[in-house]
């Protein structure tokens, strides 16, 4: 069997579970760790992954979903852009059922605002080219994954003299996040399954400072059943042995220093800036905003009104954000609120823990 065939097969499943179960009976106290990454979210649920885990393991969801962690204000400000003359919204279609202070994007596009679904931000510069007359802003959500993909249409906007394409700058940065959660006193983790995607991008030489400063290990991981199983094992023997080091199981992607062509377009055009998240608040150095001399394609340098910014009520988004709680543990989960009428925004994106759960773990029958 190839390498690939093991990573999804049920013997080499079955096997690093019982290795699982052995180290785990080693431990003096429950271990929790904690997956960041939004396609981890789904492969863990879709795969039943939490059902193989022993008594004494736990496995939680933290802000991997760029939709989910993006703050109600954030949302407000494009609603009231989409509101103007001469302008056009456009976004990833997740986006347009997340929730802001008074509507979702979806219900404002219904009331007439110009409000359009792309698939890349390529498409909406496509749209800004196209109508000369029409100011384009594009939804500039997303972790570092997606911010090359943003920087490329702002860097051919400039090349090609499209002075109407804009974005509004949402994107995020996953390290500092991290930082929060590991000083969260509310939150005990005990190693984290590290984001693959986006070790791709930054190396995962990113995440040392998780073990070099804070002494809570970390693993880079793939995303078939095998790899996230030999993760939590890696994790089980670093907290059994009271050990903390950051180690990359996923070397047939991840590179010490990651994709360094794609961080030098992206340094270009954007500059770290103090980011709001969803549950989190302001995170220092968290998020991306354009350089001073892009300012003219910052949307968010025009003047709107905006409502006070709320909440959907009894929604409890910001603590499933932070692993605080599970997702049945609202009361709204499974009781109003489903991916086919969210309430919340971690219920809107299948990378969302509360669609995740909904859609594969709900009939666990235990919160925890
Ligand atoms: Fe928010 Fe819905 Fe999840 Fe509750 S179940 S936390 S309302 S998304």
């Amino acid at each position: 069997m190839t390498d690939a065939g093991l990573l999804h097969d049920r013997r080499a499943v079955a096997g690093v579970v019982r290795d699982i179960v052995a180290a785990a009976k080693e431990l003096d106290r429950e271990a929790t760790f904690m997956e960041v990454c939004g396609t981890h979210t789904q492969a863990v649920a879709a795969a039943g992954l939490r059902r193989m885990l022993p008594d004494g393991v736990r496995l939680i969801s933290g802000p991997g979903c760029p939709v989910c962690v993006t703050p109600v204000g954030y949302l407000d400000r494009a609603l009231a852009l989409a509101a103007l003359a001469d302008t056009v919204v456009c976004t990833f279609g997740d986006l347009m059922r997340v929730p802001s202070s008074t509507a979702t994007l979806e219900q404002a596009r219904a009331d007439g605002a110009r409000v359009e679904v792309v698939y890349s931000p390529r498409d909406a510069l496509e749209r800004a080219r196209n109508a000369p007359g029409t100011r384009v802003v594009f939804l500039a959500v997303g972790f570092e994954t997606t911010t090359p993909t943003i920087a490329a249409a702002v860097a051919e906007a400039e090349a090609n003299d499209v002075p109407n394409f804009l974005i509004l700058p949402g994107n995020k940065v996953i390290p500092p996040a991290m930082l929060a959660l590991v000083q969260d006193e509310e939150l005990n983790v005990d190693g984290f399954l590290l984001p693959g995607h986006v070790s791709v991008l930054t190396g995962w030489e990113a995440f040392r400072f998780l073990a070099d400063d804070h002494h809570v290990p970390g693993v880079v991981v793939g995303f078939s059943p095998t790899d996230v199983l030999r993760g939590v094992l890696e994790l089980l023997r670093q907290r059994r042995d009271g050990t903390a080091t950051v180690e990359n199981l996923y070397g047939r992607a991840v590179s010490p220093a990651g994709n360094l062509t794609a961080a030098e377009l992206v340094d270009g055009f954007f500059e770290p800036a103090d980011a709001d998240w969803r549950g989190f608040g302001v995170i220092p150095c968290s998020g991306l905003t354009l350089r001073e001399r892009y300012s003219n394609r910052d949307a968010g340098d025009i003047p709107v009104e905006l409502p006070d910014p709320k909440e959907p009520v009894g929604c409890r988004c910001g603590e499933v954000l932070r692993g605080v709680i599970d997702p049945p543990e609202c009361p709204l989960f499974d009781a109003g609120c489903l991916p086919s009428d969210p309430i919340g925004a971690c219920m809107v994106s299948g990378e969302g823990t509360c669609s995740a759960w909904f859609r594969h773990e709900r009939w666990r029958g235990e919160a925890r």
